[in-house]
């Protein structure tokens, strides 16, 4: 049982050591990037509307996002915790997941907060190659990431939940590191 939030920029493997660090819990992934994308595939009303945003590198509003996460979290697999990744990105999606877990009695264990430098995330997010990687929104990303997002790093080390993991090394590295983090490794 863990609920855990992964922190950090665009094209630091959020989803890929996610990904890992789920599996090995055994619990879900819960991914707000792949979420809106699959909306966008589906075409569903929400699709129509984020893929506009999405595609200028600019966020989704805050009410939406937060109505679908808190759904989310409510699914029977998310009960017994989760990995959230690429939530919350602002301050007032911060503040709504708090409150959503308190009322239901519960806290996060962890943030765990990779970082790795601008020029690196640009780089492996251009050969990465999804439709919103073009270097024109990968620098807005990266505009929007540190305007509403770096501030977390500050919010949850107030909280004291932060960990802070150096992004840059081999995917067991990191992996490693953050299993230590949340004190699941010997
Ligand atoms: P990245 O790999 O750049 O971190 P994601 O896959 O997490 O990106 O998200 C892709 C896009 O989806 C974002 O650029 C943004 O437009 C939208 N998005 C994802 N999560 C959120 C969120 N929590 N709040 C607002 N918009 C979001």
């Amino acid at each position: 049982m863990i609920r855990v939030v992964l922190l950090g920029p665009p094209g630091v493997g959020k989803g890929t050591q996610g990904q890992r660090l789920a599996a090995g819990a055994g619990v879900p992934v819960i991914s707000t990037g792949e979420m809106l994308r699959e909306a966008v595939a589906k075409q569903t009303p929400l699709g129509i509307k984020a893929k506009v945003q999405m595609d200028s590198g600019h966020l989704v509003p805050d009410d939406v996002i937060i109505g679908i996460v808190r759904e989310r979290t409510l699914q029977a697999d998310a009960l017994r915790g989760f990995v959230l990744d690429g939530f919350p990105r602002t301050v007032p999606q911060a503040d709504a997941l708090e409150s959503t877990l308190q009322e239901r009695g519960l806290a996060l264990d962890a943030v765990l907060s990779l970082s790795a430098p601008e020029d690196e995330l640009a780089k492996r997010m251009l050969l990465r190659g999804r439709s919103d990687d073009t270097s024109e929104t990968v620098r807005k990303r990266l505009e929007v990431y540190r305007e509403q997002t770096a501030p977390l790093i500050e919010y949850y080390r107030r909280l004291d939940r932060l960990r802070e993991i150096n992004g840059v090394g081999s995917m067991d590295e990191i992996q490693s590191l953050m299993l230590t983090a949340i004190g699941r490794k010997a």
